[in-house]
Order: C-alpha cells, then sequence, then structure tokens
C-alpha cells in the first residue's frame, strides 16, 4: 500500500526538510511549472534506483535532470551554439533538451538508461528553483505519478506513490510536461510535444522541427514507447453530444461535465487538463468523453496526452 504522507506547505522549512532529505539519498514530491516531479539526487544511485521503484518506471526510460540554469547544464552536458540560443531564450521554462552526455557528468548511470545523451531543464518554480540550488546539484524528477498513470497538477493527486515528503504549491501553472527537444548535429528533433509548441520553437531556433514518425521515435525518445497518461477508464475523443454514463469535458461552447476552457482557450484547457481527467476518474462514471481540442498552440500537446490516454486505456481516438 502506499504511504505517502500529506502534503506540507512549501514553505521555507518545508523546503531545507526536503534539500536533506535528497541529500541523504532520500525522495520527495515537488512542485513546478508543468506538472509535480519526484524529485532525487541525480549524482545518487540509490535515490534514483527509489525513484524508478516508486513510480514502477521501466529501467529503459530515462529521468530528466533539472538544473538551476545553462552554467550547471554545462557539468553534464556539451551545448553546442543552437542548444545555447534556445537556453538563453526559453529557461528557466517548459523546454527539455536532450544533448551529448559529457565523460565525466556526475550523474548516477540510472539516470539516463545507458544512453549517450542526457536530457536538461532549468524549471521556472521557486520552488523547484531552490530545491536544486539548495541540493547544489542535478535534480532528477519524473513526473510524480505511477508511471503510465495520470500525471499530477496539484498535491492531492499524488496519492498513489510511497513517498514521505510532498511539497504543495498549489496547482501547477502549464499543467502539461515540458517539450522534450533533441538537439542532434545542428538537427532539431521534437521527441514529446509539450508546453511550447514546435512553431514557437522553430521560429526562436532559426532550424526546422522535426517531429520523428512514432516507430522512428522509439529509439530516439525511450519513452515514447511506453503506456502512457492513462485514465482508469475507457476514454473517447472529439465528443460533441453528453451522453449516460460518460463524463464529458467540454471546451469552448461544449459545455460538458466539467469544461476544461469555457472561453475555448487551449493555454488554459492544458492548466486544466490533468485535473478535469482525475475529477472524471473519481465521478463514478463509465467512461470520459473529451469534446474537441484545436490543434493550435499547446493544442498540439494536448491532443497527444489525450490520444495515448484513449489508446492506453481503451476508447475511441
Ligand atoms: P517524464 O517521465 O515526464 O519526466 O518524461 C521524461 C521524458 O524525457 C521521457 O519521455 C523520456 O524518455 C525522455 N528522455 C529523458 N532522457 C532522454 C534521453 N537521454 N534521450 C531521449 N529522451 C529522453
Ligand atoms: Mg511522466
Amino acid at each position: 500500500m502506499a504511504t505517502t504522507r500529506p502534503p506540507r506547505a512549501a514553505d521555507a522549512h518545508a523546503i531545507a526538510d526536503v534539500v536533506r532529505h535528497l541529500g541523504r539519498g532520500g525522495i520527495a514530491v515537488v512542485p513546478t511549472e508543468t506538472v509535480y516531479g519526484l524529485a532525487a539526487d541525480a549524482a545518487s544511485p540509490e535515490a534514483v534506483a527509489r525513484v524508478f521503484r516508486a513510480k514502477g518506471r521501466p529501467a529503459a526510460n530515462p529521468l530528466i535532470v533539472h538544473v538551476t540554469g545553462q552554467e550547471m547544464a554545462a557539468l553534464y552536458a556539451e551545448i553546442p551554439p543552437l542548444a545555447a540560443r534556445l537556453m538563453t531564450r526559453f529557461w528557466p521554462g517548459p523546454l527539455t533538451l536532450v544533448l551529448p552526455k559529457r565523460a565525466d557528468a556526475p550523474l548516477a548511470d540510472a539516470v539516463t538508461a545507458g544512453l549517450a545523451t542526457v536530457a536538461l531543464r532549468a524549471p521556472d518554480h521557486p520552488v523547484m528553483q531552490a530545491v536544486i540550488a539548495g541540493l547544489g546539484r542535478g535534480v532528477a524528477a519524473p513526473s510524480a505519478n505511477v508511471s503510465g498513470r495520470l500525471s499530477p497538477t496539484r498535491a492531492e493527486h499524488v496519492h498513489a506513490l510511497d513517498v514521505p515528503l510532498v511539497l504543495d504549491a498549489g496547482p501547477c501553472r502549464l499543467g502539461v510536461e515540458s517539450s522534450v527537444l533533441k538537439v542532434d548535429r545542428g538537427r532539431l528533433l521534437l521527441l514529446r510535444p509539450g508546453s511550447l509548441d514546435s512553431a514557437t520553437l522553430a521560429e526562436a531556433a532559426g532550424v526546422a522541427v522535426e517531429a520523428p514518425g512514432n516507430a522512428a521515435a522509439a529509439p530516439e525518445a525511450p519513452g515514447m514507447a511506453f503506456r502512457h497518461y492513462a485514465p482508469r477508464l475507457p476514454l473517447d475523443l472529439d465528443v460533441t453530444e453528453p451522453a449516460p454514463g460518460r463524463f464529458l469535458l467540454g471546451f469552448g461552447a461544449i459545455e460538458g461535465d466539467f469544461n476544461l476552457s469555457p472561453a475555448g482557450d487551449v493555454t488554459e484547457a492544458a492548466a486544466t487538463l490533468f485535473d478535469a481527467l482525475h475529477r472524471a476518474e473519481a465521478s463514478g462514471k463509465a467512461r470520459i468523453g473529451v469534446a474537441p481540442i484545436p490543434d493550435r498552440g499547446v493544442g498540439a500537446a494536448i491532443r497527444d496526452r489525450l490520444a495515448r490516454a484513449a489508446a492506453a486505456a481503451g476508447g475511441t481516438p
């Protein structure tokens, strides 16, 4: 059984407790602007093993290392000019860069699952920033959910994990995970759509952003080969009519049981998406339906998450 303690308000005292706990090889749940993360000292093999164990995460799925910024990132990866440009523009923020790992990177091997690359992100959240700065080195932090299930965007969503410390800083501002972009000899490959859309990334980089097809992406983005974001109920996409027994997530004029954004704003829908799916799971209904979400901006990442949820839990994609 999970023995997660009740969340603690993320004040300076609680943050200091988390930093001490991580320094001793422990794990803790820490808010970021995207989703809540399950944090561990990325240099500690024992701590990183605890993360994989607590989540039931496959060992072949590497973790993102969270850093305060570009200077700390340089301890772990080679940073080509194109990557430096993206860091300057989007860090701190919801952009994870997959870069060539330095041979002397002080990381537990399991963090990168044996790859020659490492995924790095500087989060834009004062609590996570304080935790990384307090520890003084990179923090490995995947989403704080059981592997394959819904991501947590509120501290109360983190109930199925065995974690001694959970910091609560309210709902996450962005609500979907970071965009994962691989920088590969002047090319940019979007391994996971996320908060930052590819048009914005391409414009800032001055380079096209390629989206590898699913099959081709498997070796590039090990994580995307696994089951993801599955609610406990079958999920139907592009639903426009209410039906008995189905919890409908609305959007814009389609009201539903819970409207992701009455104004039809994809950014607002991203921020409410996982909370709405958690509510749908708890509703007692037999299925979940979701109104059509436009493909513009972060809508592409929302549609990606929903398509994966429908595929993993059954339903109509
Ligand atoms: P999360 O569990 O939400 O933190 O997801 C992290 C994502 O980043 C997963 O899809 C991982 O597979 C991906 N990732 C982490 N490290 C690497 C890497 N070195 N190369 C490619 N993808 C990575
Ligand atoms: Mg995750």
